[in-house]
């Protein structure tokens, strides 16, 4: 069995971020980039302009800017299989690493396999029909959009998530509608306080989402009132999930200690988990930030943290 001194699930920024900087220092990293658990490149692959990652003025597509990291990581000599890791030993050292038709042995890890937004299955908002055309997961990421610009907006949830994009959506939209299937909110007081004062939200209680229509782009929403089950259609340019994220961790089996959602947890300003050797990067250790330029530069502490903990342990 291959013995690797280290090896990179997940080929999000983080993942290749972390590639780029392990293989030029000489670590030789074997990269699983997945196949089944989504294209290679994560998340960025299903949107269309990132206008936020520093260095592209005039912006860039998703695709684009994965493909330019992924010819990076190769040029350094980064080796990539394309499948999922589907279970990892971290008992016995070195690690055991089973993919879908490979397994290798692993000094140290870095697991990078990101997070997937939950999205409800509601007519409308699937991939082909207005995902990424006015449905989306991210209002940090799409809210800038011309096409939510001085528009009513519509943001699905009701915990801390949802009332903190309601409110970065108000810098855009004309109106922006939180709907929430109850009387009340699942956010913390003092969030719950900002969205019920601001004067660009409004609560719609006890409603929930059943349909999205337009042309090209959304054009209006169908909501029902889960009470009164009277429905209602009303104009719309947005819609918004904001109803978390899954992070990637099955393979792991709770082998790492994680949070109450799943989120890897990892020592304050440092990207080691609770296991020796295995690190954590992008949004598979973070809820807060889930940008792809936060991804890339903690998949470049991991790296640097492998690097470290490799030497100190005379394993380079
Ligand atoms: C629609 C959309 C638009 C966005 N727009 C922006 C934007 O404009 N700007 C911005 O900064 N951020 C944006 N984001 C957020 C950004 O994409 C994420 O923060 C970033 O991609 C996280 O990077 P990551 O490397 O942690 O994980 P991911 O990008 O999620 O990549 C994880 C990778 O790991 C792979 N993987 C998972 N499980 C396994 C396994 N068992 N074995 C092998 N591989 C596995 C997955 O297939 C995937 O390729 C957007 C997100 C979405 C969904």
């Amino acid at each position: 069995m291959d013995r690797k001194k280290l090896v990179i699930i997940g080929s999000g920024p983080a993942g290749f971020t972390a590639a780029i900087y392990a293989a030029r220092a000489n670590l030789s990293p074997l990269m699983y980039e997945g196949f089944f658990s989504g294209p290679s490149g994560g998340q960025l692959m299903t949107t269309t302009e990132v206008e936020n990652f520093p260095g592209f003025p005039d912006g860039i597509t998703g695709p684009e800017l994965m493909e330019a990291m992924k010819k990076q990581a190769l040029r350094f000599g980064t080796e990539i299989l394309t499948e999922d890791v589907e279970e990892v030993d971290l008992n016995k050292r070195p690690f055991k690493v089973k993919g879908r038709n490979t397994t290798v042995l692993a000094d140290s890890l870095i697991i990078a396999t990101g997070a997937t937004a939950k999205r409800l299955d509601i007519p409308g908002t699937r991939d082909g029909e207005f995902w990424q055309k006015g449905v989306t997961a991210c209002a940090v990421c799409d809210g800038a959009m011309p096409i939510f610009r001085d528009n009513e907006l519509y943001v699905i949830g009701g915990g801390d998530t949802a009332v903190e994009e309601a409110i970065f959506l108000t810098k855009y939209g004309s109106k922006v509608f939180i709907v929430h299937r109850r009387d009340e909110l699942r956010a913390s007081k003092i969030m719950a306080r900002h969205a019920t004062k601001h004067p660009k939200i409004e609560i719609l209680w006890d409603s929930v989402l059943t349909k999205v229509e337009g042309r090209d782009v959304v054009e209006s929403v169908t909501l029902q009132n889960v009470k009164t089950k009277e429905e209602k259609k009303k104009d719309a340019a947005g819609v918004f999930f904001a109803i978390g994220h899954n992070p990637n961790t099955a393979f792991l089996m709770g082998q790492l200690k994680a949070d109450d959602h799943g989120y890897l947890l990892v020592k304050s300003g440092s990207t080691y988990t609770d296991v020796d050797g295995v690190f954590a990067a992008g949004d598979v250790q973070d809820k807060i930030y889930r940008q792809a330029i936060s991804a890339a530069g903690s998949g470049c502490m991991a790296a640097l943290d492998a690097e470290r903990w490799l030497t100190a342990n005379g394993l380079t």
